[in-house]
């Protein structure tokens, strides 16, 4: 079949590889100049199946409410709301009802599991470099801490994945530069966890589907989809990208006639720009931009002293924020920003990156050469992305990923594929019904 995947972010690229791999004629449409320079472009890396699990959870209205004003609060309100945020928001309480979060969660997870093991395959399979790692250690300061991951541990325990609660000694083993004057007291160590860079992941895999003879249109906005009984008819424009910066958003169209082109089935992986695309064919998808913060910073190195920086993935339950080690250099991730704008850098959430650096790692890198970055994490209101068909016939979703994309990507790929070859998935695709709201 002639098939087109809208959106090249983490999850358009594997989707793209995923239809390749079914035997499928692949076209992909995306307006900037490269791939992952959204959402996918400098996430925390976190390839982690026992720290995926929907935001709309029992207890996070009452952490939410008591954060929202505190200076270091991992969860924000970026001015006013507009109705469709009130409405994503109702949405999302409803969804924190203890047994349809259950029900998520379990999705979600298992999910992640088959992505991870996805993801290494193929990265096996060619020979991807994507600064990969393993472990994850989620650090509880205090005992507080400890009590509101149990219930947490508990579901997880009712799953087949590895992971340890250990005492701080144990914590300070697993990542021996971890600054001693912290206090910690103990520590969820998830030993299998994958860590890696998204984008590089991406960059390589395209080069890879490019060479198998997947065709990448960039600079390619799709500006509508019409829906016919046979196919969809994909409308799309050159997007002038001036810059490839993932922090300067809705480039410049120009103006000239829409190139028109049909196929046989349409895949949406547009995340954040998957709503507007969808309105002109009434499909409803509620997905809200919550934005997050990056810093990436060169590791330091001294001839005399050992490596002050991290092994592998650490997550502050406390300010969540996530460290991670990428290669030779040190990412610190986390903050939610409801509402706001993508290129509006806020000076709180960065500065609480740094805090909880020099927090647990003081010494391991140099401020000089940081990068900073703002994504938005494309969100659902209850937690698991929208994977399979839409309501147009030959229209097919694969977006809305949260906090978890990179995670979830090579997984969602392949339910999208089996559901779109008719093949029953490997998992349960009631879950990520596209259709259930
Ligand atoms: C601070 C932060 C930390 C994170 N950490 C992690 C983590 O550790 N682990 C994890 O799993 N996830 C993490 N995430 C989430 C993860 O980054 C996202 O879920 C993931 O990148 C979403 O991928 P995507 O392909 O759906 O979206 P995107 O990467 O945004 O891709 C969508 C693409 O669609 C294109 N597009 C949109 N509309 C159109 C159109 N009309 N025409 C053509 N192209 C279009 C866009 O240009 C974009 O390239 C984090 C996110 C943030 C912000």
């Amino acid at each position: 079949m002639r098939v087109a995947v809208i959106g090249a972010g983490i999850v358009g690229v594997t989707t793209a590889q995923a239809l390749r791999e079914d035997g499928h004629e692949v076209a992909v449409f995306e307006r900037r100049g490269s791939v992952a320079t959204e959402a996918s472009f400098a996430n925390a890396g976190f390839l982690a199946p026992g720290y995926v699990t929907p935001w709309a959870s029992p207890d996070m209205p009452r952490k939410v409410m008591s954060q929202f004003f505190a200076r270091d609060a991992a969860v924000r309100l970026a001015g006013v709301p507009g109705p469709a945020l009130l409405s994503w928001l109702r949405q999302w309480k409803r969804a924190c009802e203890p047994s349809l979060y259950a029900k998520n969660r379990d999705a979600m997870l298992r999910l992640a599991q088959h992505s991870l093991a996805r993801t290494k395959a193929l990265a096996q399979k060619h020979q991807l470099e994507y600064e990969q790692g393993q472990g994850a250690l989620v650090l509880l300061r205090d005992s507080e801490e400890i009590a509101q991951v149990r219930a947490g541990l508990k579901l997880l325990a009712e799953s087949d994945l590895d992971f340890h609660l250990v005492d701080a000694a144990a914590c300070r083993r697993i990542e021996p530069a971890l600054e001693q004057a912290t206090q910690l007291v103990a520590g969820v160590h998830h030993p299998q966890a994958g860590i890696g860079n998204c984008r590089q992941f991406a960059l390589q895999l395209k080069a890879v589907l490019q060479a198998d003879g997947v065709v990448f249109h960039m600079q390619r906005e799709v500006t509508r989809l019409d829906a016919g009984e046979r196919s969809v008819t994909v409308h799309s424009v050159t997007a002038d990208v001036h810059a490839d910066s993932a922090l300067e958003r809705g480039p410049r169209v120009f103006d000239e006639p829409p190139s028109v082109e049909s196929f046989d089935e349409v895949i949406v992986c547009a995340a954040v720009g998957a709503p507007a695309l969808l309105s002109s064919l009434r499909v409803r998808l509620p997905i809200q931009a919550v934005y997050g913060y990056s810093i990436t910073l060169p590791v330091r190195h001294f001839e005399a002293y050992p490596d002050m920086g991290p092994r592998a993935a650490l997550m502050d339950e406390r300010f969540k924020v996530a460290i991670t080690r990428l290669g030779d250099r040190v990412r610190i991730a986390g903050s939610a920003e409801l509402g706001g704008k993508p290129d509006e850098m806020r000076e709180a959430p960065i500065a609480t990156l740094y805090r909880v650096l020099q927090d647990w790692f003081p010494a391991a890198a140099r401020q000089a050469h940081a990068q900073t970055w703002k994504g938005a994490r494309p969100m659902l209101p209850d937690g698991p992305p929208a994977i399979g068909a839409s309501s147009v016939p030959h229209l097919w979703i694969n977006s809305g990923h949260g906090s978890s994309g990179w995670a979830l990507a090579c997984g969602s790929a392949r339910l999208t594929a089996d559901l779109i070859a008719g093949r029953s998935p490997a998992l349960d695709a009631a879950a990520f019904s596209p259709q259930r709201w």
